[in-house]
């Protein structure tokens, strides 16, 4: 990565981050910002205590007590290892990494699309509002575009040859047509949406064609920051999966919370929330089939040491057993038969 002249500085930051802190550390610490700066990693630099030392302009002493006291009160991230002391702006070192990231995304954009990424952009972004961020092919949370028909077969950057996909999902499509991968829309995908952006142009006015509750909930949907959203559809999939237990309705804040803790653990790429809850719904017991146990509902799937009982398989079916499915990989070989 070149070396760029200049780096943000947040005056308001910096002064809240150092204000408790010597003048002497303060010091030190832009210093050392500075030479983070033209790290190779930028935001990480790794010396001798001797070379710190050269750096702080004060003895060897001196330095390496500044650098703990920088590494004590976590101003900078100190790690030492043998002679070496490698020192870390986690902000710097954060945004060098997404800066790194963002460049690869758009080569990734330029390749797919073989247009300019910010064309790429602008084409995208409605399209995945559109779909309010939820994958046409799995339902859940979805921040890449797919091209159904793709570029390479003749498919366009029509609107109607465009859906919001996750990347899972993507990455499995690859280069191919729905038929060639096997994948279909999911169950609430509403195709609807493709056909008539083709024909009527304004993508703004889409009100005629759903139903007045539906327009609620986009609404709503659209407020809420992003988490919120991946919330509310890990809720939704819920309500889709499984019929047989109580409706979830209200996203309340110990709800969003526990979903949120539950996302972070089982990232939605990851684990397969539509199985989990595809897993339920098969289970007699857990939905009250067999009349042992009703009180399962949205709250108690979402319980962390519940979900780990359910993907055991706990709670299958005892007479399926091995012949139906085994656990998660027999709902992932249910739901992809052709996967391996
Ligand atoms: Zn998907």
């Amino acid at each position: 990565m070149g070396k760029q002249p200049s780096f943000q500085f947040y005056p308001n930051d910096w002064s809240r981050d150092l204000e408790e802190y010597p003048l002497e550390i303060e010091g030190a610490w832009i210093r050392i910002c500075c030479k983070l700066w033209w790290s190779d990693e930028r935001g990480k630099l790794t010396r001798s205590d001797e070379q710190w030392s050269r750096i702080l302009r004060v003895d060897n002493g001196k330095a390496t007590s500044i650098l703990d006291y920088i590494g004590e009160h976590k101003i900078g991230l100190v790690e030492k290892q043998g002679n070496n002391i490698t020192v870390t702006s986690r902000r710097m070192y954060r945004e060098y990494k997404s800066s790194i990231s963002n460049k690869e995304r758009q080569a990734k954009f330029r390749e797919k699309g073989g247009g300019d990424p910010e064309n790429w952009t602008s084409i995208r972004i409605p399209i995945l509002k559109r779909d309010e961020y939820m994958c046409a092919y799995c339902g859940r949370r979805g921040d890449t575009v797919d091209h159904i028909t793709p570029k390479s077969q003749g498919g366009t950057e029509d609107e109607s040859n465009l859906v919001a996909c996750c990347k899972r999902c993507n990455s499995r499509k690859g280069d191919r047509t729905l038929e060639e991968s096997g994948m279909t829309f999911w169950k609430g995908y509403d195709i609807e949406k493709l056909q008539y952006n083709t024909n009527i142009t304004p993508p703004s006015s889409s009100s005629s064609s759903s139903s007045s509750s539906e327009e609620v909930i986009k609404k709503d949907v659209k407020k809420r920051d992003s988490t919120a959203n991946a919330v509310q559809g890990i809720v939704d999939l819920y309500n889709e999966h499984c019929p047989s237990l109580p409706r979830a309705q209200r996203i309340s804040k110990t709800r969003k919370q526990r979903v949120t803790a539950r996302l972070r653990e089982y990232p939605e790429d990851e684990l397969l929330w539509v199985d989990y809850f595809k897993m339920v719904e098969s289970s007699d017991f857990l939905t009250g089939r067999n009349g042992k146990w009703t009180s399962c509902n949205f709250d108690w799937l979402m319980n962390e040491n519940n979900i780990i009982k359910v993907l055991e398989g706990t709670y299958n079916n005892k007479e399926q057993g091995q012949a139906s499915f085994d656990g998660i990989e027999g709902v992932l070989k249910e739901a992809f038969p052709d996967a391996d």
